[in-house]
């Protein structure tokens, strides 16, 4: 077993812990360990008469954890360059924080000797964490704070010097406590969702470099090669893993999602993009694209290097746009210029910004802007209409330093649209904006964006990988029937995957019980399909408790009102709205909740201490 690194920025000590083996048996690494301890933190505070909805998560109170997991940075184990991040409370949802990256920050960080770092306290100067081999110190930012992501991860860099060096860090838009802000790594790698780069801000870190030379053991070496030789010929083999994602990435979907009907296009007012062609992944490909990279250790490498040679929005060798940017970026606001695109989606990676929030707060003001709801002065000379490509690179600037408008869509889209008196034109669920699939279109997804633990999430159980793409099977997307079992397991699964620390996309080939094989060769633990699947349900559960504990319950286990009453306008889901009461009921009988709430029974077969 591992070690934790645990930091007090408050009194600047630095301590470090075993992991636990036995929390690791019934909780895995990176998420589901990472639940396990926010929870204690919680009873902690509650033993003390702290509400848990008094934890402010701008304040010191908040507790940020970065973990990596058993399959981190062992090479072969497929798709293991990824950790996960994790904090109590996230400043843009007030539910639990979490978000995942990929790059190379994971596996650096186990080869540096830890697993995790937790971070506590706050500290009154901008300081950075070097974690190099085994030692760790807290170091002055002073010269760092203001400076960009690309920046900021060259300095450091340099400053340690030697190999296996990986920077992760905050922007000006973490600095500046914007709500959406990401934890970058390795310059274009986020850990985007939930607003976690706001809170590194506010305890004034602004960065975690880490390298080292460690290997990561491995229980039973020759068990182990076998298989995952069998592991990554299945990936080769498999016509997502092995070639739609390593030729067009990710933004192969905008395509195959809009016949479906469902790429929202204009804040979600129909899921038909009558420009889908002018911004898909094989207009990135031919025009845009100048390289692919790899996380790593992994044989997929979805990464896109792309310029856009001329023009406005020049810019020379930089990454993505990923599906989800450019259709939140692009399909969202009705932009169908792919080199603004390419460009906003820079920006959010140089200030720090998770592109899904923010184009889909753009989207968010620009209806509200047509729909005459924003005074005209507040716009300060921002002409957010829908397609304006101009207006989408100036608004992501403005908002990662809050200037002018900006300081209104740095709050997200949901207090930009409780401010202006129509919360319905958000988006989002639980405060997070939704990703780019619309629900009236595919079931599945939106009974998930409904329960996900940290707000509307697609990679908390991606059903549209059957519904649309038909992995592990092809089911109706247009149907309620029968979506609560599948939201269910990939839910369960998902956290296996989160807490192994996987990458998600690995799952398009491999299951459950690959999986299984996979951790009992590198713990040396015997582990059947059942027993990951009750790993990953145990860890769903735990984290739904904390987010009850937050003020979360049935009632937030929702929709907004646009997919839930306005059927959709055109395409195959013509006339569709979302039936999610019906699917919901199901879903909380097969958890055993009631009202969004785990059962005392539930709690106790699934052997969770509370
Ligand atoms: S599939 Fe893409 S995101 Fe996932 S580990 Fe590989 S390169 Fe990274």
């Amino acid at each position: 077993m591992g070690n934790i690194l645990k930091v007090d920025l408050t009194t600047g000590t630095l301590r470090s812990e075993p992991i636990s083996e036995d929390i690791a048996k019934k909780y895995l690494g990176g998420k589901g360990y990472a639940v396990y301890l926010l929870y204690n933190y919680l009873k902690e505070y509650e033993s003390k008469g702290f509400s848990p909805t008094d934890i402010n998560p701008l304040g010191p109170e908040n507790v940020l954890i970065f973990a990596t997991g058993p399959g981190t940075g062992i090479p072969g184990f497929p798709c293991s360059g990824r950790y996960h991040v994790m904090a109590l409370r996230s400043p843009l949802t007030g539910s639990i924080g979490s978000a995942n990256s990929g790059g190379e920050w994971g596996p650096f960080l186990k080869f540096s000797g830890y697993d995790m770092v937790v971070i506590e306290g706050a500290s009154e100067d901008p300081v950075y964490l070097s974690i190099v081999d085994g030692s760790a110190e807290l170091r002055s930012a002073s010269d760092l704070w203001g400076k960009n992501v690309f920046d900021t991860c060259r300095i450091l860099s340099r400053r340690v010097g030697g190999k296996n060096i990986s920077v992760a860090c905050i922007g000006p838009a973490g600095e500046n406590l914007v709500r959406m802000a990401c934890i970058m790594n390795d310059e274009h790698r986020a850990a985007g969702r939930t607003g976690l780069g706001a809170v590194m801000g506010s305890k004034n870190l602004k960065a975690i470099v880490v390298s080292g030379k460690k290997e990561v053991p491995v229980a039973n070496r020759d068990v182990f090669r076998e298989v995952s030789r069998r592991c990554l010929e299945t990936m080769r083999k498999n016509r997502v893993t092995g070639e739609g994602l390593p030729t067009y990435g990710t933004s192969i979907l905008i395509n195959v999602i809009n016949t479906a009907g469902g790429l929202p296009y204009k804040n979600w007012q129909t899921g038909v993009n009558p420009y889908a062609d002018k911004i898909s992944g094989e207009t990135l490909a031919e025009t845009y694209l100048t390289g692919r990279r790899a996380c790593w250790g992994c044989t997929i490498g979805c990464g896109r290097v792309t310029s856009v040679s001329s023009g406005p929005f020049q810019i020379i060798g930089t990454e993505g746009p990923e599906y989800e940017s450019i259709w939140a970026l692009g399909g969202s606001t009705g932009v169908k210029d792919l080199d603004a695109i390419v460009k906003a989606n820079h920006y959010c990676d140089e200030f720090g910004m998770d592109p899904i929030s923010m184009g889909s707060t753009i989207a968010a003001a620009m209806e509200l802007n047509e729909r005459g709801y924003i005074p005209k002065e507040d716009l300060q000379g921002l002409d957010l209409k829908f397609g304006n490509s101009t207006a989408l690179v100036e608004a992501v600037w403005r908002t990662a330093y809050k200037a002018g408008f900006g300081k209104y869509l740095a709050l997200g889209s949901k207090k930009l649209c409780e401010i202006y008196g129509h919360p319905e034109i958000s988006m989002s669920v639980k405060g997070l904006e939704m990703p780019a699939y619309d629900p009236r279109a595919m079931k599945g997804i939106g009974l998930t964006y409904a329960t996900a633990n940290r707000g509307g999430c697609h990679v908390t159980g991606y059903t549209v990988s059957a519904e649309i793409l038909g992995i592990p099977e092809k089911i109706d997307p247009l149907t309620p029937e029968g979506k609560a079992k599948w939201a269910k397991l990939f839910q369960d699964f998902t956290c296996v995957v989160n807490s192994t620390v996987n990458c998600l996309f690995s799952t398009f080939a491999l299951g459950a019980k690959d999986y299984a094989e996979l951790l009992s060769a590198v713990t040396g633990w015997s582990l059947s399909e059942d027993d990951v699947l009750r790993i990953g349900e145990r860890i769903y559960n735990l984290e739904r408790v904390i987010i009850n504990k937050l003020g979360f319950d049935g009632k937030d286990d929702t929709l907004p009102k646009r997919l839930l009453e306005e059927p959709m306008p055109e395409g195959p889901a013509k006339g569709h709205i979302v039936e999610l009461e019906k699917m919901k009921e199901e879903y909380y009988r097969l958890r055993g909740w009631v009202n969004g709430v785990p059962t005392a029974e539930k709690l106790k077969e699934l052997e969770i201490e509370i």
